[in-house]
């Protein structure tokens, strides 16, 4: 579904990703986790194009995001895709951030139809009946009046990723979605998550959550340096982590 190859990202002179290869099969759910710093949420932007990479290729479902390769004089060019096309490959990627990003005046229900109406272009009847299947089935069919501030830290990510789904993506991005919450919360979101897991999401997820990269995960990606340093099985990488580096982060997070 995911397959990113020699992904390499700088910000001016900063290297920040150094050459990431990354599969990740459809249906699977891999979880990243790693140090501050070590560029998981640039992997994961750089995924969806809200950043542009610096070398390397990413293909998602076969499709090589943001270019188009060109022959020319025996030699494999790449050409920068129209706008209109990038934003049609990045709407089979949806995105849940830290920060919930919820429209403050509009309703639970409003914003998970915005996007349907605006962006794929859904009558207003046919987005609402979907957005409140989708509020339903992340728990939330009883507040769908309600604005972001009636709602708790919890509530607000389970309306960000009905928000995510009503663009029916492919794939799915988290990038650290339950670290804004308070720890009586995250379980609702993470409970969430693993239902969409079961349902055959594909699912890259940047989390502190151990126990969600064990019981949910198929593969544990850990980084570090812009690397990715040791990966596999979670319960592999977890219980006999072969790299020092991933040892040492293993003995501050377990
Ligand atoms: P955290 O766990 O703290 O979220 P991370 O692994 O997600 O960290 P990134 O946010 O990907 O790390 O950042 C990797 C490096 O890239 C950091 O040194 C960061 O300062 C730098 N960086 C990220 N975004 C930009 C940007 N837009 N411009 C310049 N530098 C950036
Ligand atoms: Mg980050």
């Amino acid at each position: 579904m995911v397959e990113a190859r020699g992904i390499h990202k700088f910000f001016g002179d900063l290297h920040v990703l150094r050459g990431v290869d990354l599969v990740v099969p459809r249906g699977s759910v891999s979880v990243v986790v790693g140090p501050s710093g070590s560029g998981k949420s640039t992997l994961l932007r750089c995924i969806n194009q809200l950043e542009e990479i610096s070398a390397g290729r990413i293909y998602v479902d076969g499709e090589l995001m943001g270019y188009r390769e060109r022959e020319r004089n025996g030699t494999v060019e790449l050409q920068e895709l129209h706008p209109s096309v990038v934003a049609r490959q990045r709407s089979s990627i949806g995105m849940v951030f830290q920060r919930f990003n919820l429209f403050p005046h509009m309703t639970a229900l409003a914003n998970v139809m915005e996007a349907p109406v605006h962006v794929r272009g859904l009558s207003k009847a046919a987005a609402r009946e979907s957005a409140r299947a989708l509020l339903d089935r992340v728990g939330l069919a009883d507040r769908a009046d309600h604005y972001p501030a009636q709602l708790s830290g919890g509530q607000q990510q389970r309306v960000a990723i009905a928000r995510a789904l009503a663009m029916e993506p492919e794939l799915m991005l988290f990038d650290e979605p339950t670290s804004a919450l308070d720890p009586e919360l995250v379980g609702e979101v993470l409970g969430v998550m693993q239902d969409l897991a079961a349902s055959g999401m594909t699912m890259v997820v940047v989390t502190h959550e151990i126990g969600f990269a064990r019981e949910v995960g198929d593969h544990l990606v850990f980084m570090d340096e812009g690397v990715i340093v040791e990966s596999g099985p979670p319960r592999e990488v977890l219980e006999n982590p072969r790299e020092p580096r991933t040892v040492e982060f293993l003995s501050k997070v377990l």
